[in-house]
């Protein structure tokens, strides 16, 4: 990966974290095991509430350790749709966005 690509990541991550203490649900995250392939990237964008398991899988440490919008970047960027995040607090599904 390249500089441009980390510094650009990095300014992203830090724009999610300005703004994450205005929005904070109480989210369910869930993680489909056979889905994902461990590439990392929630890990990356969100590494207080993803980690890898021992069996090379994102699992969730932390449902609060992030805001909500990070952790919807976090599910965004999951090459396989591994993730799904729900406000519980209002019923809706953030990510994967529902089918209409
Ligand atoms: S981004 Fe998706 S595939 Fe990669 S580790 Fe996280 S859940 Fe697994």
């Amino acid at each position: 990966m390249n500089g441009e690509i980390l510094a650009a990541r990095r300014v992203r991550i830090l724009f999610f974290i300005h703004n994450a203490e205005a929005a904070m649900a109480k989210l369910s995250i869930t993680i489909n095991k056979t889905r994902c392939i461990g590439s990392g990237e929630c890990v990356e964008t969100a590494p207080a509430v993803f980690q890898l398991g021992a069996d090379g899988k994102s699992e969730v440490v932390n449902a609060t350790g992030a805001g909500d919008s990070i952790i919807v970047s976090a599910a965004r960027s999951c090459p396989v749709k591994a993730i799904t995040v729900v406000d519980e607090d209002a019923g809706v599904q953030l990510f994967p966005p529902p089918k209409k």
